[in-house]
């Protein structure tokens, strides 16, 4: 079967993915708007009733902004755990808090959506509560693991069985210090529970390589303090001390803030 996989918008403007089969798919958060990922669709010839879940990995505005036009324009159930539910209700930017046809996960315990098998995990980042998702389908695992302080043993657990990685590199140490950002943003981004930076995701998936992985998409590049090439530079050099070759034994992909990706097809 050739899984789909699109990204609609990566980083603080606005977060959204696209996981489908020849059949039907999946949206990973609501941060982009219906007419973007409509438009995004229709460029890649998919149609948007082939949607059928909302899948969300917490609740900052950058990830649920349009999560209430989705569900009214697409009519699909939300799954989010409890917490991130309660979050979201709680959220100024939601104008009628959500009821209907959400589902709640619980971390770490299986659910089955048609061919798809979803696990959430814990992430550590400062909203509500926060999770990543591990997609297995037709034998393919994709694990998204964005807006996270660190990597902590579950995240790598889960990121370690995946053979494509949706993988935050947030900022580059030294931008982000020297940057125009005020001190208190600075240390709340490079906590352990703000966001994964260039180096840690270098450092991750030199340390934690596997054969079994493909794709490395790097996720939620801040637009302040990091740069795309620095991003895949930085990957790809700590991957070179390791005689991994990028765009050999494995793809790594910058995704795009503002614009939605190509779209990947796997076999
Ligand atoms: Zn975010
Ligand atoms: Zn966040």
């Amino acid at each position: 079967m050739t899984i789909q996989f699109i990204s609609l918008g990566s980083g603080s403007s606005g977060n959204s993915y696209y996981l489908g089969t020849p059949d039907y798919g999946i949206l990973i958060d609501a941060g982009i708007s219906f007419r973007q990922i409509r438009k995004a669709f229709k460029l890649h010839q998919i149609d948007t009733s082939k949607i059928v879940a909302l899948f969300i990995t917490h609740d900052h505005g950058d990830h649920i902004r349009h999560i209430e036009t989705l569900i009214d324009k697409l009519n699909i159930p939300v799954y989010c755990t409890a917490n991130v539910h309660s979050g979201i209700n709680k959220n100024r930017l939601i104008r009628q808090p959500i009821y209907q046809d959400v589902h709640h996960v619980e971390k770490e315990k299986a659910i089955q959506l048609r061919d798809f098998t979803i696990e959430a995990f814990e992430v550590p980042h400062d909203a509500t509560d926060n999770v990543g998702y591990c997609f297995e389908v037709d034998g393919k695992v994709f694990t998204i693991a964005t807006d996270l302080g660190e990597i902590t043993p579950t995240a790598a657990h889960y990121l370690e069985k995946a053979n494509y990685l949706i993988l935050e590199a947030n900022y580059e140490e030294e931008m982000l210090q020297m940057g125009s950002y005020p001190r208190f943003l600075k240390d709340r981004v490079a906590s352990r529970t703000g966001h994964l930076s260039n180096f840690a995701a270098a450092e991750f998936l030199s340390n934690h390589y596997q054969s079994k992985w493909k794709h490395v998409w790097l996720c939620h590049i801040s637009k302040d303090n990091n740069h795309p090439e620095l991003a895949y530079k930085t990957v790809e050099n700590r991957l070179k001390e390791i005689q991994i070759t990028v765009g050999k034994e494995l793809q790594v992909m910058v995704l795009k803030r503002t614009v939605a990706s190509d779209l990947y097809e796997f076999d």
